[in-house]
């Protein structure tokens, strides 16, 4: 199964697709974490891409495009994965057929602005290993160290509030439309986002009909 998790900023896109991604057996492959790591590592993408992400921008199409190319390429993408985070504009969508990728569906969760931006300031990440965590609605089991991987977690750049209202207002401009895009391919499925992770989980899980 080929998936897209679809929606604001901090909507929590990627907290579901880690979810989704362990029970289904498939990778998710993330834009976000993948620009944050070649940021980390100091690669010339990295470079280039650090005053766009910093400022809540978006990363030039073709940068973006390059590295799911290549990413969706590997070996483990075979039998499906998740795609968080991307596409993010309608030229990266076409990008994305003209590949050759289908995509069986589009869960898109749906988040007021309000509740993102309250959301956001709470928001904790690793960096190592781009799990992410929030300090109220889903805390780490030791305060400022990932679950996951021990490494210890940090606040973004981007999710300082200034940023963030820059960030949504990018995603209502160029990545909302893409709700439209996809509606029309009969792919669309919208989940409410709940206050309670755990819920959204639950709706998550329904939407896409792999209760267990
Ligand atoms: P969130 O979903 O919380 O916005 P992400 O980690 O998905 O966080 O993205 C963080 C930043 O990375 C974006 O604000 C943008 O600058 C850059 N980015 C990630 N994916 C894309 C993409 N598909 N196209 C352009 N920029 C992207
Ligand atoms: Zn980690």
């Amino acid at each position: 199964m080929n998936i897209i998790f679809f929606g604001a900023p901090g909507a929590g896109k990627g907290t579901q697709a880690e979810i989704v991604s362990k029970k289904l057996g498939i990778p998710t492959v993330s834009t976000g974490n993948m620009i944050r790591e070649a940021i980390k590592n100091g690669t010339d993408m990295g470079k280039s891409a650090k005053s766009y992400i910093d400022a809540g921008s978006l990363v030039p199409d073709e940068v973006v495009i390059g590295i799911i190319k290549d990413r969706l390429d590997k070996d483990d993408c075979e039998n499906g994965f998740i795609l968080d985070g991307f596409p993010r504009t309608i030229p990266q969508a076409e990008a994305l057929e003209k590949m050759g990728v289908k995509i069986d569906v589009v869960l898109n969760i749906e988040v007021s602005d309000d509740a993102i931006i309250r959301r956001m300031s709470g928001r904790r990440t690793c960096l190592k290993c781009g799990a992410t965590y929030h300090v109220d609605y889903n805390p780490s089991k030791t305060e400022g160290i990932c679950d996951n991987c021990g490494a210890e977690l940090t606040v973004r750049k981007d999710d300082d509030p200034e940023v963030v209202k820059n960030r949504l207002t990018v995603y209502h401009n160029e990545t909302e439309p893409l709700k439209d895009f996809y509606s029309k391919k009969g792919l669309l499925k919208t989940v409410i986002g709940q206050e309670e992770l755990s819920d959204t989980t639950k709706l998550t899980a329904e939407a896409l009909g792999i209760e267990d």
